[in-house]
């Protein structure tokens, strides 16, 4: 559910029509509903009720200042895989003991910085990474929380470039090597070694890969216990899908996820993470984009719009699908046609939709991507040197530009020419 409805006709983002952004930021931008961040975190929160628990917002799905900083104050931790994330959190006014540092190839400048900052725990994911922590920690006179990441070669089931849990995959480590690579850990004086972390991958929408992971992570909990251990907090990973589309059959709801990690690890006594990002932002978001042009092919007719690849990466990237909706509502009983949604990109690759049915637009008219909040603005690029879309958010009748549109100047002032041009 979302707070991207029509009302008398037009498309509103909570009390604000899309219209009234659109003349006052131009096109095309991002656009976030508070209400929906909002909403989606706390289906996490509640579905844990009753456990030890926190949620882990994966910012990487949406990093902007303003998303963190709304999550944060709802009392959000936050996942994060890089140092630029790490600052980004911390900027935003999470304090570290709420920041899981995740990602297969942390650097050493990475680990002290948030070893200085505060950090709630690195999820490790190899032997070096382990050691380098260790060094850096001892370095500092301090002591590193670790889980260690495990791979339980599940399936699941999910688009093979965001499938993570399969032993194929460069993460974590092979659940089956997990007693010498904890002994290990044990072993070096400066890790604090508090859990086990898994994530098998995004946009699940299935729950039955979770339950193989988790009943993995449960065993292996039970074993490491018994060679003294002193397991206390499993990190869970992100990973539940959302409906890209109305049609489709809706993917398992968050109080079902809980369910499930009640039913699987409840018994353990543990504190439980989980690092949502997806689920949290996707349908939090929408880019709104303006028809250029409408272009008559051989045998369809492309329509033209502003954002391009470079904006919005998914569906070249992933054969993602977004649903698309003009912003001012058809009339009822208008035929639909079918059109080719491309982007100004000089790349074939630059296509959103093939043969999308919509109600006849024209230029002029403006179009919104749904569930375009995560893995959208954090993944555009400059590509053909478009500068990067404005982000927008809203909350209730308000909103706010939380990220400006670059002039052309700011853009191309960021190359330098050497002395010798
Ligand atoms: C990407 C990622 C997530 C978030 O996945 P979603 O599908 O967006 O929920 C969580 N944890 C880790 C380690 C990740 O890499």
């Amino acid at each position: 559910m979302d707070h991207f409805l029509y009302r008398d006709g037009a498309l509103f983002a909570e009390d604000v029509p899309i219209s009234e952004i659109a003349a006052a930021v131009g096109t095309p931008f991002y656009v976030y509903s508070t209400a929906t961040l909002l909403r989606h975190f706390r289906l996490f929160d509640e579905a844990l009720e009753g456990t030890d628990h926190l949620v882990c917002y994966a910012m990487k799905a949406a990093s902007n200042q303003a998303i963190l900083k709304t999550l944060a104050q709802a009392g959000a931790g936050m996942d994060v895989v890089s140092m630029g994330e790490y600052l980004r959190a911390k900027a935003a006014g999470v304090p570290g003991e709420k920041i899981v540092f995740s990602g297969v190839g942390k650097t050493e400048l990475e680990i002290r910085t948030a070893l200085e900052g505060g950090i709630r725990q690195f999820n490790v994911e190899s032997e070096p990474e382990m050691d380098v922590i260790n060094a850096v920690a001892l370095s500092l006179g301090k002591v590193a929380p670790i889980t260690v990441r495990v791979n339980p070669d599940v399936d699941a089931k999910t688009h093979a470039k965001i499938a993570t849990g399969k032993s194929e995959n460069k993460f974590g480590i092979p659940i089956a090597r997990a007693g010498a690579v904890y002994a290990h850990a044990a072993s070096l004086p400066g890790l604090d070694v508090i859990g086990v972390d898994v994530h098998i991958g995004s946009q699940l929408t299935e729950l039955e890969p979770f339950r193989l992971a988790y009943r993995k992570v449960a065993e292996l909990t039970e074993t490491l216990r018994s060679e003294g251990h002193d397991i206390r907090r499993l990190d869970l990973g992100g990973g539940l899908g959302i409906p890209y589309t109305r049609s489709n059959e809706a993917p398992p709801l968050p109080v079902e996820y809980g369910q499930l990690i009640q039913e699987e690890l409840g018994h353990l006594g543990c504190e439980i993470e989980i690092e949502p990002g997806r689920l949290i932002a996707g349908n939090a978001g929408l880019m709104v984009s303006k028809v250029i042009y409408v272009k008559s092919g051989e045998d369809r007719d492309f329509l033209i719009v502003d954002g391009a690849m470079n904006d919005l990466i998914r569906p070249a990237m992933y054969e993602a699908h977004h649903d698309i909706v003009p912003v001012l509502e058809p009339a009822p009983g208008v035929e639909p046609q079918p059109y080719d949604i491309v982007g100004p990109v000089c790349e074939t690759g630059d296509t959103f939709a093939k043969q999308r049915n919509l109600a006849p637009l024209q230029a002029g008219d403006l179009i919104a991507f749904r569930s375009a909040g995560a893995y959208g603005a954090v993944m555009a690029s400059e590509y053909n040197s478009r500068p990067l879309i404005p982000e927008v958010l809203v909350q209730g009748d308000q909103f706010a530009v939380i990220r400006r549109r670059p002039t052309f100047d700011e853009m191309i002032n960021r190359d330098t020419i050497p002395e010798w041009l």
